[in-house]
C-alpha cells in the first residue's frame, strides 16, 4: 500500500483511496512529519477495512469478465460449440440478449434443484418462473409462483440453494419475520454466511443483462 503526501494551502486534511495499492493524502503545508503520521496511525483500521473490501471487489470484478467466458456455478467456462458466441465481438443490447439466453439455456438446473429441495421440506409452489430483475434474487406470490433470477446460474451452487429453500419458506411465512428465518434456518443451517455471501455479489444481480 502506497501513501502519496500531497502537502498544499489547504485548510484541512483529506485521505482518498485511489486502489488497493494507492491512497492520496492531502494536508495543510503547515503539518509536521510527526502530526502526519499521527493522523495516519488514527486511520489505519478504517483504511484496513477499506482496502480489503476493495481487493476483494477488484477480484471479482476480474473474474466475471462477460467478454470472454460465461460463468457457470461460480466457475468461468469458455463459450462453448453448444453456445457459440464470442461475446467480445458483440456489444449493447445484441450482446446482453445473447448472454441472457445462454444462461437461460441453462435455467432447468434451477429448476431441478427446487424440485428436489421441495421434495425433501415438503415446501411446495406450483409453477417456477426465471427473473431478469436487478432488486431482487427471487420471489414468491400468494399463487405459488416462485420467480428465480437466472443471474443465479452465475453464482455458486450453495447460494442457488439459500435463495431457492428462501423462497420456498415464503410458503409458510409471507413475511420475513423472526419465524420465517428459523424456517429458512431448519432447512438451510448456514443461510447468514449465504446472504452475506450473496450481498457480494449484488454487481452481478445490478447488471441488466
Ligand atoms: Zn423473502
Amino acid at each position: 500500500m502506497k501513501i502519496e503526501v500531497i502537502k498544499s494551502r489547504r485548510k484541512t486534511i483529506c485521505l482518498k483511496i485511489k486502489d488497493s495499492e494507492h491512497a492520496v493524502l492531502s494536508v495543510p503545508l503547515r503539518l509536521s512529519d510527526k502530526q502526519i503520521d499521527k493522523f495516519l496511525q488514527s486511520k489505519k483500521a478504517w483504511l484496513e477495512k477499506n482496502i480489503k473490501k476493495l481487493k476483494a471487489y477488484e477480484q471479482f470484478e476480474h473474474q466475471f469478465d462477460f467478454e470472454n467466458f460465461i460463468y457457470f456455478d461460480g466457475k468461468p467456462v469458455y463459450p462453448t460449440n453448444k453456445l457459440a458466441i464470442d461475446f467480445s465481438s458483440l456489444s449493447g443490447d445484441k450482446k446482453n440478449r445473447l448472454i441472457k439466453q445462454a444462461y437461460l439455456s441453462y435455467f432447468a438446473e434451477i429448476e431441478n434443484m427446487a424440485k428436489e429441495l421441495s421434495l425433501k421440506t415438503g415446501l411446495i409452489y406450483k409453477q417456477i418462473k426465471p427473473t431478469s430483475s436487478v432488486r431482487v434474487w427471487g420471489s414468491y406470490n400468494a399463487e405459488k409462483v416462485m420467480k428465480i433470477n437466472w443471474k443465479l446460474l452465475i453464482l455458486p451452487k450453495a447460494l442457488w440453494q439459500y435463495v431457492i429453500c428462501h423462497e420456498l419458506c415464503h410458503s409458510l411465512h409471507m413475511n420475513h419475520q423472526p419465524k420465517f428465518w428459523k424456517s429458512v434456518e431448519s432447512i438451510c443451517p448456514n443461510y447468514r454466511e449465504c446472504k452475506k455471501q450473496l450481498n457480494k455479489y449484488s454487481f452481478v444481480l445490478k447488471n441488466n443483462l
